[in-house]
């Protein structure tokens, strides 16, 4: 995560500024505001700026006029009841806004989420850094056998610097022919005078899906949690789910009780179909049930077993 000396500046200059506010802050949060967050090897997320906290889930479900005398104990009784029953928009009153440097390929996933507020660094305006997203070995992995869609065993040994020395040569080309279409030095300037160079929303287009781009990206507390839901599970690809990891944490400094209700009823819950159901009842009274008994198809089958702890 190379921050240059001026961006390492300007954020610790946002961080020792005190702004007084009659809004309600979080302390825990407040800790790493503004602050890069490392995500794979370039790449980090920051918290920019927040609105609510817990105690703004439970005015809205309230519709109070203040905080009001209740206690803890009665606001995340609540919270878990909201998130339990689905009961989403109270969740909609917090808002948090990141900012994000994150390799394209990542980035195309992301974006998917249509639910947020995005700005994207401007490719046509700016001139991409030379900074691209290259593994770590224990990442670098075959295609999976049983899953079209994921990772199978690690790439070791001499396959691995093939497989790196390709991904970095080719990244490498890719910025050195971008460098080349530019035709800009540093300060501007033509590099070879004989020719114009190509333009900046022209040049990038050759240039890999590994390289870095950034966005600032903001969201309300509901659709957040959606996208960790997605994003942090395991199913996601890893290098998405590396930013979902990152903002979990976030998520748990910003808004402790809904957190924890997110982990207990969403994130490590599991959600049974009607057959499913029946089939832990059969097996709660002792009834032997197998695949073929149950109703349900194999890879369903699997599934719940896996939930249940049963191979
Ligand atoms: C493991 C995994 C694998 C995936 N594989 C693929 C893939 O192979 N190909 C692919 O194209 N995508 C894939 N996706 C992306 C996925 O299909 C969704 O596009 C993405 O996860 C965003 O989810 P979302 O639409 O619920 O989120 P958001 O866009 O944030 O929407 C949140 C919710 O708002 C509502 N909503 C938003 N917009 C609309 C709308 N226009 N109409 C109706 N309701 C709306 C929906 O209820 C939605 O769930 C994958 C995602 C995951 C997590």
């Amino acid at each position: 995560m190379p921050l240059t000396p001026e961006q390492e500046q300007e954020i610790a200059a946002e961080r020792a500024a005190d702004r007084p506010t009659r809004r309600a802050t979080v302390p825990a949060l407040e800790e790493i505001l503004y602050a890069a967050i490392p995500v794979l090897d370039h790449g980090f997320v920051r918290v920019i700026d927040y609105m609510g906290d817990d105690g703004a889930i439970v005015q809205a479900a309230r519709v109070s006029y203040g905080r009001g005398t209740r206690r803890v104990s009665e606001d995340r009784g609540l919270i878990n009841y909201l998130m339990r029953h689905r009961h989403t928009t109270p969740f909609e009153m917090c808002e948090i806004k990141y900012h994000v440097k994150l390799p394209i390929f990542v980035a195309r996933q992301w974006i998917r989420h249509r639910t947020a507020n995005v700005n994207e660094y401007s490719a046509r305006y700016s001139i991409l850094d030379n900074e691209f997203y290259i593994p770590a070995p224990g990442h670098l992995a075959a295609q999976a056998a049983t899953n079209r869609q994921g990772r199978g065993e690690v790439i070791e040994g001499e396959a691995a610097r093939r497989v790196l020395d390709l991904l970095r040569e080719d990244a490498e080309r890719a910025y050195a022919g971008y460098a080349e279409l530019l035709n800009e030095d540093d300060a501007g300037a033509p590099r070879d005078p004989s020719w114009p160079g190509l333009a900046r929303e022209l040049a990038r287009m050759n240039l890999s899906l590994n390289f870095y781009t950034q966005w600032y990206w903001k969201t309300d507390l509901h659709n957040l949690l959606h996208f960790l839901s997605l994003r942090a599970d395991p199913h996601a690809q890893y290098e998405i789910r590396a930013y979902a990891e990152a903002m979990l944490d976030t998520l748990r400094r910003w808004v402790p009780m809904a957190h924890e209700a997110f982990l207990e009823y969403r994130m490590n819950a599991v959600t049974l179909s009607a057959s499913a159901i029946k089939v832990v009842c059969r097996l709660l009274a002792g009834e032997p049930v197998d695949q073929a008994s149950s109703g349900l198809s194999p890879r369903e089958w699997r599934e719940l077993m896996a939930s249940l702890g049963r191979t």
